[in-house]
C-alpha cells in the first residue's frame, strides 16, 4: 500500500560509462580559461534544508548499507574529499565522506554533503587523480543541489508551488515526507537527470583541475568502469538517466580544453592513495551489491510467501514520539518520522523495486492545513494517501475511537495489495501539536482476520511520550 523509500542502492549515482571512445583534443594555449558556468536549477529548498535532509537520510543509508567503518580509509577519503570541496562553488557544505563495504564500482551523494564511496570504486581506480575526478563529480551533485532540485521539480507540479513553499520552514522534512505522498522522497533525492549528470561531470572536472589533479583522469576512469561493467553486467535501466557514454567522455574532454588543459605539475597519484588501496585489497573481499540487496532490512527476498502468523507475544518499540508494542516475530524499521512494523516477507517490491508494505503497520505524521479539525485533517490525509495509491477507496467512513488516550478517528480503506487481490487498511488518526499522527495497519483482505487482533494490540499499546 504505501511506498517507503526506494532502495538506496538501486538509485546510487553511477559514474559508469558503457562503451566509449576517448577523443584526443588539441589544448588551448596554456592559461586560457573559458570554463562552462553552470546556472543553479529551480529549487524551493534552502541550503540548510539540504543539510537537514541529507543528515536525516544518511541515517537510513547507513542502516541499509554495510559501512566499512574503518577510520584509516574514512580519514583518507575525508582529507582528499574536503581538499577538493574547497574548489566547489556556492554554499560551503559540511562535507563528510564514508566508505561503503561493497565491491561494486559506485558512489553517491546525499544533499548537504554526505558522500558515500563504495570500496570497489577505490580498488578499481588506478590512481588518486581518478578517485579525485569521481569525488569531484559527487561533490558537484551536492554543490549544484541536484537532490532537492529534483524533489522541487517532481513535487511542485502536483501539490503546487504555494503549498510546497509553505511547508518548507520548520521541520521541513516531516512535512515534506507527507507532501511527497509519503515515501518517494528519498528515491527522489538520488534520482538525478541526464542534465544533472552532465553538470556533475563538467563541474567535477573543473574541481579536480583546480585542486591540481590531472583532469583527464575522470575520462580515464570511465574506461576502467566500462571494463568493470563488461565483466559484471548491469541492468540497462541503471543507465537510463546518464548521457550516452561517448558524449560524456567527449564533453569531459571539451571542458578540459576550455580549462586550458592539464594544469602545470598536475598531480596524478599519491603514496597515501596507494597505501589505502593496498590496505583495502588486504581486507576480506567486500560483498557485491546483489548480495547486499538480499540482506536488505525488509527481507523482500521472501516476499510472496505468506508470512508466519503474528505472534501473540509482544515486543516494545519506542522513538522520540511514541512507545508501543508489536508482535515479537516482527521487525521495526524507522525512516524519517515514519516507523514500519512488519513480518518477514511482509514487504513486497513494486515493478520499480520500491518496497511496498503488504502485511504490517506503519506509523507516521501528516501535516494538515492550519486550523483543521480532526475530521477534516483525516479527510486530507486520506486524499493524500490516494495521491500515491490511485486504487485506494474508503471502505468504512471514519468513526470515533481512542489512540494513546486521545480522541481519534478510525477508518477502513481498500487498496490493491502488492501481493494478492485487495488489501484492507485500518487507518487510525489523531491530532497532535505537530500535525496528524496516524497508524495504518495493512493485510490482504483474505488474510486480514488473522492480523486484526495483532493490529488492535498494537493500537491499544500506544503511548505518546509528550
Ligand atoms: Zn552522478
Amino acid at each position: 500500500m504505501y511506498r517507503p523509500s526506494a532502495r538506496l542502492l538501486s538509485h546510487a549515482c553511477r559514474v559508469f560509462l558503457g562503451s566509449l571512445c576517448i577523443l584526443a583534443l588539441a589544448s588551448l594555449p596554456a592559461g586560457a580559461d573559458e570554463r562552462t558556468k553552470i546556472q543553479p536549477q529551480w529549487n524551493l529548498f534552502s541550503p540548510q534544508d539540504d543539510i537537514k535532509l541529507g543528515a536525516q537520510y544518511s541515517e537510513e543509508a547507513e542502516q541499509q548499507l554495510p559501512m566499512l567503518k574503518d577510520e584509516k580509509v574514512n580519514d583518507y577519503l575525508n582529507t582528499l574529499g574536503k581538499r577538493l570541496a574547497q574548489f566547489a562553488p556556492g554554499e560551503k557544505y559540511p562535507y563528510e565522506f564514508k566508505c561503503v563495504n561493497v565491491a561494486d564500482v559506485n558512489a553517491f551523494a546525499l544533499p548537504g554533503g554526505r558522500i558515500y564511496v563504495f570500496r570497489g570504486l577505490i580498488q578499481a581506480a588506478d590512481n588518486e587523480a581518478q578517485l579525485a575526478g569521481v569525488l569531484g563529480h559527487e561533490i558537484s551533485h551536492v554543490a549544484l543541489r541536484h537532490g532537492t532540485s529534483q524533489v522541487t521539480k517532481s513535487i511542485a507540479p502536483s501539490v503546487g508551488v504555494a503549498v510546497l513553499s509553505s511547508v518548507l520552514g520548520n521541520n521541513a522534512l516531516g512535512k515534506l515526507v507527507t507532501v511527497a505522498g509519503a515515501f518517494s522522497l528519498n528515491s527522489l533525492l538520488l534520482k538525478y537527470s541526464r542534465t544533472d549528470e552532465s553538470e556533475a561531470d563538467i563541474l567535477g572536472v573543473q574541481i579536480a583541475h583546480d585542486a591540481g589533479y590531472d583532469p583527464h583522469a575522470l575520462a580515464d576512469f570511465f574506461t576502467v568502469l566500462a571494463e568493470e561493467e563488461k565483466k559484471m553486467g548491469v541492468p540497462p535501466e541503471f543507465f537510463s538517466n546518464h548521457p550516452s557514454p561517448e558524449h560524456r567522455v567527449e564533453r569531459v574532454n571539451e571542458e578540459i580544453q576550455k580549462l586550458g588543459g592539464r594544469p602545470a605539475n598536475a598531480k596524478t597519484d599519491s603514496a597515501e592513495f596507494r597505501e589505502i588501496r593496498r590496505y583495502l585489497f588486504s581486507l576480506p573481499p567486500a560483498p557485491r551489491r546483489i548480495e547486499v540487496a538480499e540482506t536488505d532490512p525488509y527481507g523482500t527476498a521472501n516476499a510472496g510467501a505468506t508470512p508466519d502468523a503474528p505472534s501473540a507475544k509482544l515486543q516494545p518499540f519506542e522513538n522520540d514520539a511514541v512507545k508501543l508494542e508489536f508482535p515479537s516475530n516482527w521487525k521495526s524499521n524507522g525512516q524519517g518520522s515514519a516507523v514500519t512494523l512488519y513480518p518477514e516477507g511482509g514487504v513486497a517490491r513494486d515493478e520499480r523495486g520500491n518496497p511496498e508494505l503488504a502485511y504490517g503497520a506503519m506509523v507516521n505524521r501528516f501535516e494538515p492545513r492550519a486550523g483543521s479539525t480532526l475530521e477534516s485533517a483525516t479527510d486530507q490525509l486520506i486524499a493524500s494517501l490516494r495521491q500515491s495509491n490511485p486504487a485506494l477507496e474508503v471502505h468504512r467512513r471514519p468513526e470515533p475511537m481512542r489512540l494513546g488516550g486521545q480522541r481519534a478517528l478510525s477508518a477502513y480503506l481498500l487498496n490493491d495489495s502488492p501481493i494478492k487481490g485487495k488489501e484492507l487498511i485500518w487507518l487510525v488518526a489523531t491530532l497532535r501539536p505537530d500535525g496528524v499522527f496516524y497508524v495504518v495497519s495493512v493485510a490482504p483482505q483474505a488474510d486480514y482476520d488473522h492480523y486484526s487482533k495483532s493490529f488492535e494490540a498494537t493500537i491499544n499499546s500506544f503511548h505518546f511520550r509528550q
